[in-house]
């Protein structure tokens, strides 16, 4: 017996070692929670039935004129207007070249001064003016002609006269460059005689209603009251200041001025036409 001892031994151990692979076999058996179940595969009767794309209506932002003046409506503009628009014949600076609104009592008002400017159409603007004759302190913004409802746009290229080639000036207009004219036509609107300089950069953008100021009495102007000037000429107006009727104002300062008023590049048109465009 004892001979046969160590070949017993060794036949248990050989039958113990091999437990261990069959463990390891059943815990590699992957579980269902790694098999991915069919209901996760999407099915033909799972996806929505294609919807023919909804082509988003483009409704044109409305056209825009906003009232001038706080507390005013557009027929009430009509009541303060106290002196019209007069258009002079090219190169004379005489006429009135604008429209403008005063008051002295209105209600609860004392005064117009102090009230507040909005602008009357979009824009951007093209310059403010420092505290100088005629206008005072004072802004343009410039409106491309193409946001305009196509029969404004109509009205007013029919008063746009033929830009005269020789000009005779009232007063002395030194030379100046003629604005470039690629074809592409703006509406400029000026506010004049305010209070302050407006807090605005050229090229700033100007909403419709964009509070430019309030009314004031700067410039050439002997009573409170708002100076709206509209003319119609070449876009992309690039004017760093405008005065005249001083002989301490700069030769490109008056240039300005004659270039604006009364070269015929830029010609005024009366601002009721915008004003009387809404309801
Ligand atoms: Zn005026």
């Amino acid at each position: 017996m004892k001979k046969f001892l160590p070949l017993l031994i060794v036949l248990i151990l050989c039958a113990c070692q091999s437990s261990p692979g069959a463990d390891l076999a059943v815990s590699a058996t992957p579980t269902a929670t790694f098999v991915p179940t069919l209901t996760e595969t999407p099915s033909l009767t799972d996806i929505p039935p294609t919807e023919t794309p909804q082509t988003p209506t483009v409704t044109e932002p409305a056209f825009q004129v906003c009232v001038p003046l706080e507390d005013e409506t557009m027929d009430s503009l009509l009541l303060i207007l106290v002196n019209p628009l007069v258009i002079p014949p090219f190169g004379k600076d005489d006429g009135h070249h604008g429209v403008d609104f005063a008051y002295y009592r209105r209600g609860e008002r004392e005064s117009i001064q102090g009230i507040a400017i909005y602008a009357i159409l979009e824009g951007r603007t093209v310059v403010t003016l420092e505290d100088t004759i005629p206008y005072g302190y004072a802004i343009i913004i410039e409106t491309p002609l193409s946001v305009l409802p196509e029969q404004i746009q109509a009205a007013l290229l029919d008063g746009y006269l033929p830009i005269p080639e020789e000009v005779v000036y009232q007063g002395e207009c030194p030379n100046f460059s003629p604005p470039v004219n690629n074809g592409e036509m703006s509406v400029y609107h000026l506010y004049a005689h305010m209070e302050v300089r407006p807090g605005f950069a050229p090229g700033d953008t100007i909403a419709c209603g964009t509070e430019l100021g309030t009314v004031g009495n700067t410039g050439y102007s002997s009573n409170p009251h708002l100076h709206l000037e509209t003319r119609l000429g070449p876009s992309g107006a690039n004017f760093s200041s405008m005065a005249f009727y001083e002989t301490t104002y700069s030769e490109e300062q008056r240039a300005n001025y004659c270039l604006w008023r009364m070269s015929g590049h830029y010609q005024l048109f009366d601002p009721f036409i915008l004003l009387n465009a809404v309801d």
